[in-house]
């Protein structure tokens, strides 16, 4: 997947706007899970972390949206 470019610059950093979660499900086991995220890590973040249901890894991207929205994308890892 293929995320539009956007400008960083109008990325609302420290604003309280910018989300810090975002709804997912995990890839392994299928269960509605939570990501918290850290707006201040930047506009695109890739990560990996342990779904706290069935303790398998996941690779989180995550993207904000020029309003401060976050998508989240969860894809297995190994
Ligand atoms: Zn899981």
């Amino acid at each position: 997947m293929i995320w539009p470019d956007f400008l960083e610059d109008d990325f609302p950093l420290g604003d309280g706007t910018a989300d810090t979660s975002a709804q997912a499900e995990c890839p392994h086991c299928g269960e509605p899970v939570e990501i918290a995220i850290d707006p201040g890590g930047g506009a695109r973040q890739e990560y990996v972390e342990d779904c706290p249901v069935c303790c398998q890894p996941w690779h989180v991207r995550v993207r904000y949206t020029p309003d401060g929205v976050a998508e989240v994308q969860l894809d297995p890892a190994d």
